[in-house]
């Protein structure tokens, strides 16, 4: 990608290339290598791994982690890992403001998580999610890019800044080892640190996607979730399905029943109206920018099913093709994901019973403006009320987290923003709404109405976070760490 052109420094003080040049050799030499061995570790989130305690992984990947941070010797730099009775440990560091005393009340807050999603199936024959393998310029394995890039990246920008004396404000950093969970421990460790985050003005959150790897892309929203198990039971043991089908109902077909209160199973709609809400004019108008830019790979970056159809090739098609419409349904419109399944055995294993339960996890993704803790009321009394056959139909919810819509960019963090992706990609900075969640960007927005939000990311087409061949891509890395030391340089 391209050098700026005119080599002149911008008002923040940092001159980009240089800042390049040294967040480029320290990923090389340094911060590649600690992810590498990040990979290897399986830090299950503890809602997949409920003895993480005991295993100690959380623990590891936060220690090692601690010690790199410290290893940096960043001037001014205090760190702790601060450990609540029963919860997984955070990393907290502060590092002091070098500006006057005048212009240094606001505090930036770097966050990130350590902690990872469960294995899936599905790696290629030879990567795995707990084998680093490094690629073409991608490190693949389980959670280098979702997020345990993030503490590394946010400390080397802060060491830019310092390499070149540039001025900084105050700034704090929270990792935690919940998100995968939920983010269930971090409140009560939000409220703990309150007083030392200070007043915060900018957020710095790496733990985002990107639309491309081309440019700098700023997340506008993140959708909410709500997820829990639906079970349906209506015998204590399974019987011959011979003898009994017909008479006794089939916990599945009583499954579909419940599922088709919550979802036109036809078009996929969600259908209680509290589950959707409006989408912002000026989030349209910003899904049209990108569509205009990402176009039909919106949908195409997907790894589509596809099949021989009389000599032709087949492909497993979207719910649209419209790029604008696309963009929308990933990010604005609840969706529901049943993402397990119990008392069905496997195929192999299936002979002809008729089972005494079904279960089904059910992930739920909510628009941005949906309180989640409703949903999950909503979802529960929807599902288990009035059963079919009175069968026992319970709804236990597992995690709820609302989603964020991101508050108007003022000029200097808008204008940040453009000139750290004209100089580290030579293009203008891309705005997209994300379809993920992140808990902690609503929990901020409400405690720091007045907060910028720089929620960015490395997780582009097919990085593929959360399922098999995860990746992070490290050149788009470096340049994001880049850019992130510009945005802290030209805070006001
Ligand atoms: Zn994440």
């Amino acid at each position: 990608m391209n050098a700026p052109l005119h080599h002149e420094l911008p008002p923040s003080g940092l001159d980009p290339v240089r800042a390049l040049d040294q967040v480029t050799r320290q990923w090389d030499t340094d911060i590649l290598r600690q992810l590498t061995d990040y990979v290897a570790i399986p830090a299950k989130s503890p809602g997949f791994d409920p003895d993480w305690a005991a295993h100690g992984h959380i623990d590891t990947v936060l220690r090692n982690a601690a010690t790199w941070v410290e290893a940096q010797k960043v001037d001014g730099l205090t760190l702790e890992v601060v450990r609540l009775p029963g919860r997984t440990p955070v990393l907290f560091f502060e590092v002091a403001a070098t500006r006057a005393a005048a212009s240094s009340a606001q505090t930036v807050l770097m966050y990130g998580h350590l902690d990872k999603q469960p294995e899936f199936s599905g790696w290629r024959a030879d990567l795995g999610p707990w084998t680093p393998k490094y690629e073409d310029g991608k490190l693949y394995g389980r959670g280098a890019a979702d997020d345990g890039y993030a503490v590394y990246a946010s400390i080397a920008a802060v060491q830019a800044l310092k390499a070149q004396n540039v001025a900084h404000p105050r700034i704090v950093g929270l990792i935690e080892t919940s998100e995968e969970s939920g983010s269930r421990d971090l409140l009560p460790y939000i409220d703990a640190l309150r007083t030392r985050l200070g007043d915060v003005g900018l957020v710095i959150c790496l733990d985002s996607g990107a639309g491309n790897y081309e440019q700098l892309w700023l997340t506008t929203s993140l959708r909410g979730m709500a997820a829990g198990t639906l079970k349906v039971q209506v015998l204590t043991e399974g019987v011959h399905s011979g003898d009994a089908s017909g008479l006794v109902p089939s916990s599945f077909r009583i499954m579909r029943q419940v599922l088709d209160r919550l979802e036109d199973s036809q078009t996929g709609r969600l259908l209680p109206e509290i589950f959707h809400c409006d989408v912002p004019a000026q989030r349209l108008e910003q899904a049209r920018a990108t569509a205009a830019i990402l176009g039909d790979e919106v949908y195409k970056r997907f790894p589509w099913a596809h099949y021989d159809c009389g000599g032709a090739t087949a492909f497993a098609l979207p719910t649209t093709t419209d790029p604008v419409q696309a963009l929308i349904n990933r990010t604005w419109t609840p969706t529901l994901s049943v993402t397990g399944a119990e008392g069905l055995p496997a195929l192999q294993d299936a002979g002809n019973v008729l089972r005494p339960y079904t279960a089904f996890k059910l992930s739920l993704r909510l628009p941005p403006l949906v309180d989640a803790a409703q949903a999950v009321q909503r979802l529960k009394a929807l599902l288990e009320d009035n059963a079919p056959y009175q069968a026992h139909v319970t709804f236990e919810p597992f995690s709820a987290a609302t989603g964020w819509n991101a508050p108007d960019t003022v000029p200097w963090f808008e204008q940040a923003l453009h000139r750290a992706s004209q100089a580290h990609f030579g293009a203008p900075c891309g705005y997209i709404g994300q379809g993920g969640t992140i808990p902690l960007m609503n929990m901020l927005s409400e405690g720091f109405p007045q907060a910028q939000m720089m929620v960015c990311g490395v997780l582009g087409p097919r990085s593929n976070a959360h399922g098999p061949n995860e990746f992070l891509h490290v050149p788009y890395a470096k340049r994001l760490t880049a850019a992130v030391a510009e945005v802290m340089a030209a805070m006001p």
